[in-house]
């Protein structure tokens, strides 16, 4: 297939209006499969009444059918287009953080195609905060299925060049809207109990929907591992790359400690770390996400550090630093854990 690749300044007037986002629109129209930013992280979009659409999605991805993907809509009251209910706490979510980079999981009406659903009963549905992805949106004036825009098992997309280097041949577009702000998904809340549950740790931190929806839980699975997930999709190893990562709580010498003996190993051995620690650590092929100081920073560069691994080609071993689970933090851990398989080697306990 020859993928349409077109290039999108965000910051034009009238975005509906330009050739590149109807063309776009259209092929979403034409129930083919296109990729476009949002502001977490590159989405797959395809048309959300379509089962050959869906199809389409899951087939580019290599994504497992049963994991459901989530709806993406150009404005908040088209929610009540494909959902039976929406109750006080969701509405307040609604209208506190969209669009932004929070998915509310709702009891669906029976509209959109089952395949997005895994044939749940519930739907989860964003409206995405990116001027291309909301232009796209309105233009094709369809419900969006949009998974991220990777290999199934690969890191996330932040550029439309990790788009390109996963899917080029295999969809029929891509628009590249420049990088990515947040990095790192959504965060899934489903508010359908007393008290809400994330589901997955994302770009809206549980602080910040606390201050509009009091106490809210979080899916017991993501802090002890036997418990089942409340979101299929967690159970999936997502976010690997190729070389295999173990997360390093200790000093600086004790992170050296373990470059050492995967080296005595034999092993090519990578690190990542914050840009303060760009320089620490000898022999070893250094990636740098962001800054300490500045969670955000980190959220953004983790994926594409990730990948920068994978393309050297000569590192077989990851050591990665760990991060404090406060604000966003909590999805950079939750992300680094599962590329590590949850392997952590801890200073004091060693
Ligand atoms: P992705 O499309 O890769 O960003 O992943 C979407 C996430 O939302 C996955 O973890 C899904 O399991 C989750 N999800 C989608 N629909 C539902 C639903 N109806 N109930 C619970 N989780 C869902
Ligand atoms: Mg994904």
């Amino acid at each position: 297939m020859n993928t349409h690749y077109w290039v999108v300044d965000e910051g034009v007037d009238n975005l509906c209006e330009h050739p590149q986002i109807k063309a776009a629109a259209q092929l979403l129209k034409d129930q083919q499969v296109v990729a476009f930013p949002t502001e977490t992280v590159y989405g797959l979009g395809g048309n959300a009444q379509s089962d050959d659409a869906i199809d389409r999605v899951f087939q580019a991805k290599g994504r497992p059918s049963d994991n459901p993907l989530i709806v993406h809509i150009a404005s908040r009251d088209l929610v009540y287009d494909y959902v039976s209910t929406v109750n006080k706490k969701a509405k307040q979510l609604m209208d506190a953080f969209w669009p932004g980079p929070l998915t509310i999981v709702f009891p669906h009406n029976g509209t959109l195609s089952t395949k997005v659903t895994a044939e749940l009963p519930t739907v989860a549905i964003r409206m995405p905060d990116h001027p291309v992805a909301l232009a796209i949106l309105t233009e094709a004036a369809l419900p969006v299925a949009a998974p991220s825009a990777n290999t199934s098992g690969r890191p996330s997309p932040t550029t439309a060049d990790h788009v390109f280097g996963d899917l080029d041949g295999k969809i029929a577009g891509i628009v590249n809207g420049g990088p990515t702000g947040v990095g790192v998904e959504s965060t899934v809340i489903d508010c359908s109990g007393e008290v809400p549950m994330i589901l997955r740790p994302g770009g809206l931190t549980k602080e910040k929907i606390e201050r509009v929806v009091g106490p809210v839980d979080v899916d017991p699975s993501l802090i002890e591992e036997q418990e089942a997930p409340r979101s299929p999709g967690m159970k999936y190893t997502h976010y690997a790359p190729i070389a295999k990562v173990t997360l390093v709580e200790g000093t600086d010498s004790f992170f050296q400690r373990q470059i050492d003996k995967a080296k005595q190993e034999g092993l090519g051995v990578g690190v990542l770390v914050t840009e303060e620690k760009a320089g620490s650590f000898e022999g070893v092929t250094t990636v740098t996400c962001g800054t300490r100081d500045n969670l955000a920073s980190v959220a953004r560069g983790l994926y594409g550090a990730l990948r920068q691994f994978d393309d050297h080609g000569e590192v077989d071993v990851i050591i990665a630093q760990v991060y404090p689970e406060t604000d966003i933090g909590q999805a950079i851990m939750n992300r680094l854990r599962k590329a590590a398989a949850n392997r952590i080697v801890v200073e004091n306990e060693e």
